[in-house]
């Protein structure tokens, strides 16, 4: 074991006893001893893989607000930065859901506070993720249903931002029965009645494509089934007019290999025995998601009348798809170690959680190995994953990621409260566009906070926008220099061209 090992645990360690102390006299909702919570919380940290810093942050989360504990104390204890930690996350506990409004004004507290350090963000989603399991345990309906409201609308987006798909998943599925409960029943009855025809389209197609892909002498393969979550099959039930037959992804079956070569090879395999459903083969490992997600997607009619999501995707993608931007927190001993991978963060958390101890099956943490990534990566991700090919130089670059993660993208706001994420310096011309052409296209001047300003203003964090347009308004030349986006200024000179023809 390093020094820096021993010095990590002996810092969680503290942070662990001293939560369980200061909490001694509280009791959670359910009856538990709080400290419950805040271990789990830790625990939580640690399974995403982040930094001991972090995870001693968490377990100390609610130290200062509800247990009375002086931020001397935590400093005496922890040090400086796992202070800051802890107040950055204290200072969100305020964030509350009162409709659009506070909604909006909920989220520019959240950018801000995390502009200075994106470990709060993920301390306060895996703070709201227990919150979230324990709901049933809430007396009140009303708060009850605030806090449900508030994870789907607040808290589950931002981890799908950050890519930490599991989170996501959690944070919705124990939100969604006490946000919507009739929904939520609805839902679970229709996933019930197709569950075992779809349990056994699954498996036959597994067993049917190892047979395939051992022909083609390709061996080197993991499969898992991939059930989708219940609020976001509600959501796409809801935009199929609760059709199943347009349902093709209740489940799914994922394929995990080692590299990208292999997944494309087993794409051809897999069109060449079925028949692909047309217009649902997505190929997010050539375009990546905004969020950094890369997989290959892929529908087959499996020939029993219904058809099977196929999932393919390497090692490297899968951890990234689970945790996201936590798996780049990941505890840094390990990023230098590549036989240690997988002991980041979780093993040595078990030790701490005596009273929990559960043996939960958790997915493997988060490594950080390092892989070829395509070209489309998005820049700020790419910048991520760019990290983990110099270790020399990596505590450097941990720093400015926490740092600067959203210093890399503004966050703004149209007039109804939805947020439009846009590069650095990116201006009015590109919200407009970043919304819908026809709105960039007959922009003839915007509302920044309410105040009229020059298109070529760039905006900042928190603003809120309003396009102002005019029919006979049309794009110059001029508004292509100024433009940031690519997409903007590819519909600046689409229009420019079909002025110039008329
Ligand atoms: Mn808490």
């Amino acid at each position: 074991m390093s020094s820096k090992d021993a010095g990590d645990i002996a810092m969680v360690t503290k942070a662990y006893e001293f939560t369980e102390t200061a909490h001694k006299d509280q009791k959670r909702y359910s009856g538990d001893p709080y400290f419950v919570h805040t271990a789990e919380v830790g625990f939580l940290l640690a399974t995403a893989g982040v930094d001991a810093q972090a995870v001693a942050a968490g377990l100390l989360h609610d130290t200062i607000e509800d247990a009375g504990v002086t931020p001397k104390a935590i400093e005496e204890l922890c040090g400086k930065e796992v202070l800051k930690l802890v107040q950055g996350v204290t200072k969100l506990g305020a964030l509350r859901y009162r409709g659009m409004e506070r909604h909006t004004e909920s989220l520019r507290k959240l950018f801000a506070a995390t502009a200075q350090d994106i470990r709060v963000l993920i301390i306060k989603l895996m703070d709201r993720l227990h919150n979230a399991r324990t709901l049933e345990h809430v007396p009140r309906d009303d708060k009850r249903k605030r806090i449900a409201l508030e994870t789907l609308e607040i808290y589950a987006p931002i981890a799908d931002r950050l890519g930490m798909s599991v989170a996501k998943q959690e944070l919705e599925d124990a939100a969604f029965p006490h946000a919507y409960p009739k929904e939520y029943e609805k839902t679970r009855e229709a996933f019930t009645e197709r569950k075992s025809e779809n349990e056994k389209r699954l498996e036959k197609t597994e067993h049917d494509l190892k047979r395939e892909f051992a022909e083609a002498n390709l061996r080197n393969f993991r499969t898992e089934a991939r059930l989708k979550g219940f609020y976001s099959l509600y959501k796409k039930l809801e935009r199929k007019k609760w059709d199943f037959g347009t349902i093709y992804d209740m489940r799914a079956l994922r394929v995990i290999f080692p590299t990208v070569a292999e997944c494309y090879t087993a794409l051809g395999i897999i069109h060449g025995h079925w028949r692909p459903v047309p217009g649902k083969i997505k190929d997010y490992i050539a375009f990546p998601k905004p969020n950094g997600y890369q997989s290959i997607h892929t529908t087959i009619y499996t020939g029993d009348g219904g058809a099977l999501e196929i999932q393919l995707r390497t090692e490297d993608m899968h951890k990234e798809a689970l945790y996201g931007i936590a798996s780049h927190l990941a505890y840094k001993e390990s990023q230098n170690n590549p036989t240690q991978t997988k002991s980041g963060g979780l093993e040595w958390m078990r030790q701490f959680l005596p009273r929990i101890g559960k043996a939960k099956d958790v997915p493997a943490p988060a490594t950080v190995q390092s892989g070829k990534r395509s070209v489309a990566v998005p820049s700020w991700v790419k910048e991520l994953a760019h990290a983990q090919h110099e270790p020399e130089k990596s505590d450097e670059y941990m720093d400015t990621l926490k740092s600067d993660f959203f210093s890399h993208r503004v966050f703004v706001f149209t007039p109804k409260g939805d947020v439009i994420d846009l590069p650095l310096a990116a201006t009015p011309i590109d919200f407009a566009y970043a919304i819908h052409s026809d709105l960039g296209n007959k922009m003839s001047g915007a509302l920044v906070n309410g105040k009229m300003v020059s298109l070529d203003t760039a905006l900042r964090n928190g603003d809120m926008v309003e396009v102002i347009t005019k029919p006979s308004a049309h794009p110059t030349r001029k508004w292509h220099d100024i433009a940031k986006t690519s997409m903007a200024k590819k519909h600046i000179r689409a229009a420019l061209a079909a002025m110039k023809k008329t």
